[in-house]
């Protein structure tokens, strides 16, 4: 049986010469960044160099770069460090919106129930954008901070957040965004954005899991993440990963010579889908990714009108993996339970709607073949009600 992979947006197969250069690391390279003898020295060279690499690759000084175990940990890093840092100025007030990822979500709802912050959702339109204007008129007096997201992972809307940025200049109000999904799909310059915080994850971008960054520019204080000893500045402790850090910059520097051929390549493959699926179930089918502009190129997102259309909600991820194509129904990380994605609830759809719904985010590997073979699996588990679908 064939298999394809069309979740790349939860997470990206490990690019082989990534994969090598772990496997050199775990082997040849053991030693501790912060032992005085050669072994340490070495890994140590291989830390900063990483530091560099991806400090130029998003335009920041090497020095505003901290690692961390992934896109989980730098969300809490940033957003528990800029209220723990301002724990005794009363501000209390969180902007952010109602479709970030659960690593943001659940951590503001941590503040709140914890320690009395008061957060502020800001909705998405329906193409899942976030309106910088609509952040804006949120922000009062004890707002302390504004996390959202660059682009969102379920349906790949790019949201304007230099505009957000601007339009606090002189507030004191710290801004961080989850550039995850955005990295390598675009250029994400954080010096252009202009943010206090952005979050990456290694294994979005064809590098290992257990790997990000945060990246903190210069002038903005955080508390300290993770107590121990003095890695990372003294920020956050423990044993750097030296492996998944050689794994890292080995995939940043993939991507430093590949990206505008990736974006080519997603760009080219997303078009098809669309076309192909709309010349298939015309209007019952609803395309909730933003199409030209005010999006990534990897990401499809649609949803099928149940009551028009014959599709058992609650096995279309499942039938289409038996008949070997891997998609998400929602984000990886809150697949397995059955609650509607927060995301398409958020875009106004009902409950059945959301679970008629699919994420296809494509890869370096995938192929227009694939596409021509999704469409003919879907026909068999997707009918229009009382219509023949287009052969
Ligand atoms: N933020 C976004 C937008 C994501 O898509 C993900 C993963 O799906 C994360 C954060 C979490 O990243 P990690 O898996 O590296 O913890």
């Amino acid at each position: 049986m064939k298999k394809i992979y069309f979740d790349n947006a939860a997470s990206t197969p490990l690019d082989p010469f990534v994969g090598e250069e772990i496997m050199t690391y775990m082997r040849d390279h053991y030693g501790n960044p912060s032992s005085v003898h050669s072994y340490g020295k070495g890994a140590k060279v291989l830390l900063e160099e990483t530091r560099d690499l991806i400090a130029g690759f998003i335009n920041c000084k090497p020095k505003e770069i901290f690692f961390t175990s992934g896109g989980t940990e730098s969300n809490n890093f940033a957003i528990k460090g800029t209220f723990f840092k301002n724990f005794d100025s009363g501000k209390k007030h969180f902007i952010t919106s109602s479709i970030e990822h659960s690593a943001v979500l659940e951590t503001v709802k941590y503040l709140e129930e914890r320690f009395g912050c008061e957060i502020t959702y800001v909705m998405p339109d329906k193409n899942g954008i976030i309106h910088a204007e609509d952040v804006l008129k949120e922000v009062k007096e004890n707002t302390l901070m504004i996390s959202i997201m660059h682009a969102n992972n379920e349906v790949g809307s790019l949201n304007d957040i230099k505009a957000i940025v601007d339009g606090v200049k002189g507030k004191g109000i710290y801004v961080h965004t989850d550039t995850v999904q955005s990295m390598g799909k675009l250029k994400v310059d954080v010096k252009v954005l202009g943010v206090n915080y952005a979050t990456l994850s290694a294994h979005k971008i064809y590098g290992p899991k257990g790997i990000g960054i945060l990246y903190v520019s210069e002038d903005t204080q955080v508390d300290k993440f993770i107590h121990g000893g003095k890695q990372e500045r003294n920020m956050r402790g423990g044993t750097e990963n030296i492996p998944a850090i050689a794994g890292l910059r080995k995939a940043i520097e993939i991507l430093n010579e590949r990206m505008n051929e990736d974006i080519a390549h997603y760009t080219s493959l997303k078009n098809k889908l669309i076309n192909d699926v709309k010349n298939v179930y015309g209007d019952c089918v609803i395309i909730n990714s933003p199409i030209d502009c005010n999006c990534v190129s990897n990401i499809v997102n649609m949803s099928f009108d149940w009551k028009r259309c014959k599709v058992d909600p609650d096995m279309l991820i499942i039938n289409l993996d038996l008949k070997g194509i891997a998609v998400s129904g929602g984000s990886a990380c809150t697949s397995g339970s059955a609650q509607p994605s927060h995301v398409l609830r958020n875009l106004g759809h009902d409950t059945n709607t959301a679970f008629s719904s699919m994420r296809v985010s494509f890869g370096r590997e995938n192929t227009v073949e694939e596409i021509d073979y999704l469409l003919e699996c879907l026909k068999d588990i997707i009918q229009l009600k009382n219509e023949k679908v287009n052969a």
